[in-house]
């Protein structure tokens, strides 16, 4: 006859987790994001709100919700955001009521968003994980945008000075990222993440069985 011994088991209740992810427009990280969450379902995405037009793959509600400016002015007065930004001329934010329920749930949620709004995550959230996702290089930066033609030619040069100012941000993030290889990267990015949620800090309690 075999015995069944009950392993003991610890339970590990874990508080939420929040991974910001800034960089250059044009560095992946909108793909570097579907890509976490296709390998772990325990992510979510912080879905923005946004006055920029739609482009055409994107849809509501799933990339971004889309407003009028004036939705978004009214939204922003009545404190319906965490955080706001004005890039390249139109307002992104991040909304309130869908963050705080993740956190409710002790979820781990990823945000795509610009090094302002990281900034402003972390002043609000000290326990935030910031991380800074580099192009390999200035001139693969400028082949993405171009091509990926979502951009006119005035659009690509704002985002491109913009770029130079966003990496001076890198140094204020925990950690850096360069994505030469979309498959390194996001695999680089969930081993952060695996260490960073096993921190005795984002314990609440341990309780053995
Ligand atoms: P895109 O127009 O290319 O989707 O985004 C432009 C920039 O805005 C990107 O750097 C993106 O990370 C940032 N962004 C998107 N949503 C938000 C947000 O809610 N808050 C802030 N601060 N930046 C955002």
């Amino acid at each position: 006859m075999t015995k069944t011994l009950s392993s003991p088991k610890t339970v590990n209740a874990q508080k939420p987790l929040l991974v910001v992810l800034s960089g250059p427009s044009g560095t992946g990280k909108s793909t570097i994001v579907a890509e976490l969450l296709k390998r772990d379902r325990r992510f979510c995405v912080s879905i923005s709100a946004t006055t920029r037009p739609r482009r055409s793959a994107e849809k509501e509600g799933k990339d971004y919700y889309f407003l009028s400016p004036e939705e978004f002015r009214n939204k922003k007065r009545r404190g319906e955001f965490i955080e706001t930004a004005s890039v390249f001329e139109e307002w992104y934010g991040t909304p309130k009521k869908l963050l705080l329920e993740a956190l409710k749930h002790n979820r781990l949620v990823l945000f795509d968003i610009d090094v302002h709004g990281g900034m402003s995550i972390k002043k609000w959230r000290k326990d935030a994980v910031l991380i800074f996702v580099l192009p390999p290089s200035m001139s693969a930066l400028k082949g993405r945008l171009s091509g990926r033609k979502t951009e006119s030619a005035t659009e690509m040069k704002l985002r491109l000075a913009r770029a130079l100012k966003e990496i001076s941000f890198w140094s204020k993030y925990d950690y850096v990222v360069c994505n030469n290889d979309l498959n390194e990267t996001v695999e680089l990015i969930r081993s952060i993440i695996r260490s960073e949620s096993q921190r005795v800090v984002r314990c609440r309690t341990i309780t053995f069985r």
